[in-house]
């Protein structure tokens, strides 16, 4: 399998490329040059195979000889090793919890996945690589977890001042080692321009093997696809089914993973793309404008971003059709006052808990539901974090129902280091310190 460039079909890369690379040298997002098709009967069985069986056979086609099938077992098993529970809350409506895993969100998975195959090319390799990765919040976390003391790779996390939580900081900043936290004094766009930036300065390539970490690298942007089909694995009751899926979205990786699996034949029938304010597609899918606004901060800060990276891949996936399009996606936005209403409203209801953004995952699913009249179709959200990620913006009377996972019960009593290094939103401020150091 070989992957193109979304800027110019013509250049063509291995797997091993483009997680090293991250983005194309023409600053367009890989794509895989086909996607193959698993057979109905796979899919009718999917019950009768475990976790990992799956995830291989989804993921082994994107690989093929790039790592040994040996080895991407391994990958395989170190990053499915959490649950990923499917619950009924209510009527056809169902949550997907995608926060067991060691930072509480759905990220642990892509992120695993990439550093485990990062590992193998760095080593393959022989030389260090550096991975330069913008975070909204919860991808860096994950990614510095997922790759703390690998050796060969080094990672350089930008996050926005003022942009993330506590806890999610001091998951950023704990850690040290191989793991370098800049504070920048912007938004997540402003970092995940800087990053963008970086990849095409060619001062800054000559020194590093640079690689990025975010949801844009296709060695996380894949794997994501496993829960879907996990999801689809735990609900299948009666054949034949098709599932709708509403995903809290922010930068589109998670939710065009989730069209991927679509492609490759799980049976989806809908997605629905819930939004906070910064709500660029929601507004696209209305007026066929693309038109990005300036970031808003909101109390679903993963999601604070207006020009998400991975929507051009959907929109290819459409053949940039809008027609096509909005035959398989609607896409709503919410305010942090209709977010902090739901949060209540499931608690005393169903005694359930959501983070702001599965709230939005929510909400999105009960608004689709209701414009359709549709209350028999087996209907997802994903709840993307664990709501004591985002405690500050929990009501208070609410907060002390949170349960702490023994995970994080372990990490918050260990002491905070906050190693980080704080610069401005100015690319050259950034290009300098990454030219001077060591
Ligand atoms: C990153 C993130 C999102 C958005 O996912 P995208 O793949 O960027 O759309 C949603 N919820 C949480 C909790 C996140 O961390």
């Amino acid at each position: 399998m070989l992957y193109y460039s979304l800027k110019n079909y013509k250049n063509l890369v291995s797997f091993e490329d483009a997680v090293l690379t991250g983005l194309s040298p023409d600053g367009g997002l890989y794509m895989p040059e086909c996607i193959p098709k698993l057979s109905p009967k796979f899919i009718h069985k999917l019950p009768a195979y475990d976790i990992y069986t799956i995830a291989m056979f989804v993921i082994k086609p994107y690989i093929e000889k790039c790592i040994p099938e040996k080895y991407i077992d391994n990958i395989i098993h170190d990053t499915l090793n959490f649950s990923f529970p499917l619950k009924k809350i209510h009527d056809n409506i169902h949550v997907l919890e995608l926060f067991h895993g060691p930072t509480l969100s759905f990220k642990d998975v892509g992120a695993k996945f990439m550093a485990e195959c990062l590992n193998f090319f760095s080593e393959k390799l022989g030389k260090t690589v550096t991975v330069l990765v913008a975070t909204s919040g919860d991808t860096g976390g994950a990614v510095a977890k997922g790759f703390h003391k690998k050796p060969g790779i080094e990672v350089i996390i930008l996050y926005p001042y003022n942009g993330i939580s506590s806890l999610q900081k001091k998951q950023i900043t704990s850690l040290g080692d191989n793991i370098f936290a800049l504070e920048i004094d912007g938004d997540f766009d402003d970092c995940q321009s800087m990053v963008k930036k970086a990849f095409l300065d060619k001062k800054v390539n000559d020194k590093y093997t640079l690689t990025s970490a975010n949801s844009i690298n296709v060695g996380r942007w894949l794997p994501q696809m496993f829960y879907y089909f996990l999801a689809y694995r735990q609900i299948i009751e009666k054949n034949p089914i098709e599932l709708i899926f509403s995903v809290p979205s922010g930068n589109f990786g998670n939710i065009c993973a989730g069209m991927m699996a679509e492609k490759m034949g799980l049976p989806i029938k809908f997605f629905i793309a819930s939004t906070n304010i910064n709500d660029t597609i929601p507004r696209f899918l209305k007026s066929e404008k693309y038109h990005p606004f300036p970031v808003k901060k909101t109390i679903s800060n993963a999601m604070d971003i207006s020009n998400p990276s991975n929507f051009s891949r959907i929109w290819y996936l459409y053949k940039k059709n809008m027609f096509q399009l909005r035959k398989k996606l609607s896409s709503y936005k919410f305010t942090d006052e209709e977010t902090l209403s739901i949060i209540k409203i499931m608690w005393k209801k169903y005694k359930y808990m959501l983070d702001p953004h599965g709230a939005i995952g929510y909400l999105g699913l009960r608004q689709y539901l209701q414009e359709i009249n549709n209350t028999s179709d087996p209907a997802i959200f994903l709840e993307t974090a664990h709501p004591i990620k985002f405690l500050d913006h929990i009501p208070s009377f609410l907060r002390k129902k949170i349960v702490p996972t023994q995970e994080l019960e372990i990490f918050l009593n260990t002491k905070n280091t906050n190693k980080k290094i704080s610069l401005s939103n100015n690319f050259h401020v950034f290009k300098d310190w990454l030219l001077e150091r060591k």
